[in-house]
Order: structure tokens, then C-alpha cells, then sequence
């Protein structure tokens, strides 16, 4: 059963969304995962709009690379962040609205700290009313060091009682038994999401977006482009796993486990509650 609190709190999220007078800051892991979690709904409808890459895309590991025919890990992460700039291009984003953090890709994980106080500084700099990230689900290390880097900078900023956004979640994939799923949640208790149904107009969109992404094409056509779904970030314990079993992460030999990972988020949590200490 779902409380009339919740309900109520879906409303304003649905209204906030809806009002294209929102400041919106999108934090994402990849350049493309904002396309793939809000291009048809939300990327195009805000009038002041920002959008932080963690990384560029681009493995230490050049298998990615090579099989994308390019002999190295620059030249493939240049061609994302080109790949990135003509999809949002379409949107009416332009490259000066895209701040590039630059971390390769898959090592988000080791930097969780310098990127919480960073996203805290900019946070408080541009001043947006909601930040939209990832879950924390276990789909990839990249994308729960977002959630993890998100929610600990809104929380530095709480402690010093600065103006701190609130936390928005779109849809990635995550793992379910046997199954990858994609663009819908890990459910979590008193969460309801906003779904967005695309009209027309914005699933053509949304496809012409990902037909830019000539990189990613094995990858986005698992995602299905009729429905986007968002929600307010629940509270998450970092230090437990995201749900039980395998995580979609552990599947791939990537040098990144479910305890390796919460090992790194109790340790960044540790250095970023004692203040002062580098
Ligand atoms: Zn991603």
C-alpha cells in the first residue's frame, strides 16, 4: 500500500519535472547515459540545463576501443564526447552546457572523494533545485560511484547548511536473477516513480539521439525508448549491496566486485566525515 505521503510527494517530483523553469544538473557516468535515461523527456526541456560526465568513456582497457576501430583509448573517448555532443545537440544542448570530468572509464570507483567534494562545490555554484543520476543498483561501478559521489556532496553541503538540490534518480540496468533490465527500477520501499510515456515526437527523437552514439549501437538496442521513468532518490545504506545475488558488474572481468566497491564508498565515507583531514 502505498501512503498518501508518498502519493503526495510524486505529485510535486511530476510537477517539478514538468516545469521547464526547473534548474536541472544531470551527473551522470557516461557520455550517453543521460540520453539513454531522460533524452526524450526531460534533456530537451529545461531552459537552464548542465550536464557533468564522470568519465570519458573510455576503459584503461582498450578491447572497447579496438572493437569500435580505434587503435587507442584517446581517440575512442574524443569520438564519445563528439558522439555525445551531436545527440544533445539535438536537444538544444550545446558542448558550453557539458562539463567533462574526464575519468576513465571503470574508475570512478577510486575517486569517490575528490568527486564528492567537487560535485559539492559545484553544486553550490550553479545552484540547481534537483540533480538527476543514477540508481544505486549494481549495474555498473561507474554508475553507483555517481549515486554514491551525489548523494555524499548534497550531504557535505547539508553540514554546512548550504542550499542543497534534491536528489532525482533516472533509470540505467541493473541485474534481476538470470536477467539484465533495462530503463525501470530496483523497486525500493515508499518509492513511486513519474513515468513518462513518449509521445511520438519524442521517441523519434530519442532514436535519432541514439543513432548518434555509431560507438554505442550494441549496447542501446536493448533499451526500449517508450517510456522514461524518474523518482527522488530513496536514502541508501552505500555499504550494503544494492539487492541480493550476483550484480550485473560481477558478470564482466572488469577488477570491480560488489564488496570490492562498498570497501571504497565506507572508506571514502570515513575520510569525508572527518573534516579537515585529506
Ligand atoms: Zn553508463
Amino acid at each position: 500500500m502505498v501512503s498518501q505521503a508518498t502519493l503526495s510527494q510524486t505529485l510535486s517530483l511530476k510537477q517539478k519535472l514538468r516545469d521547464p523553469h526547473t534548474r536541472a544538473l544531470f551527473v551522470v557516468a557516461h557520455p550517453d547515459d543521460e540520453v539513454i535515461g531522460a533524452g526524450g523527456s526531460l534533456l530537451s526541456h529545461f531552459e537552464c540545463c548542465k550536464i557533468v560526465h564522470l568519465t570519458d568513456g573510455a576503459p584503461a582497457d582498450i578491447f572497447d576501443a579496438r572493437r569500435a576501430g580505434f587503435s587507442g583509448r584517446h581517440d575512442y573517448a574524443h569520438a564519445r564526447r563528439e558522439e555525445a555532443a551531436e545527440a544533445l545537440s539535438l536537444a538544444g544542448i550545446t558542448k558550453g552546457q557539458v562539463i567533462e570530468l574526464g575519468l576513465t572509464d571503470q574508475r570512478a570507483s577510486y575517486e569517490l572523494v575528490g568527486l564528492a567534494r567537487l560535485l559539492s562545490s559545484l553544486f553550490d555554484e550553479v545552484k540547481p533545485e534537483i540533480v538527476v543520476t543514477h540508481p544505486y543498483e549494481g549495474g555498473h561501478p561507474d554508475h553507483d560511484s555517481s549515486a554514491f559521489a551525489v548523494h555524499a556532496a548534497r550531504q557535505l553541503l547539508i553540514n554546512e547548511s548550504a542550499t542543497a538540490p534534491q536528489i532525482v534518480e533516472m533509470t540505467s540496468y541493473h541485474q534481476r536473477d538470470d536477467k539484465t533490465i533495462y530503463s525501470d527500477f530496483l523497486s525500493s520501499e515508499g518509492c513511486v516513480p513519474v513515468t513518462f510515456e513518449l509521445s511520438l515526437a519524442q521517441r523519434t527523437m530519442k532514436r535519432k539521439m541514439f543513432e548518434c552514439f555509431l560507438t554505442q549501437r550494441e549496447v542501446l538496442k536493448w533499451f526500449p525508448i517508450d517510456v522514461e521513468r524518474f523518482r527522488e532518490a530513496p536514502e541508501y545504506n552505500f555499504t550494503q549491496p544494492p539487492h541480493s545475488g550476483k550484480l550485473h558488474y560481477e558478470y564482466f572481468d572488469w577488477g570491480m566486485t560488489g564488496d570490492k566497491w562498498r570497501r571504497l564508498a565506507r572508506e571514502a565515507q570515513t575520510v569525508l566525515a572527518t573534516k579537515g583531514v585529506e
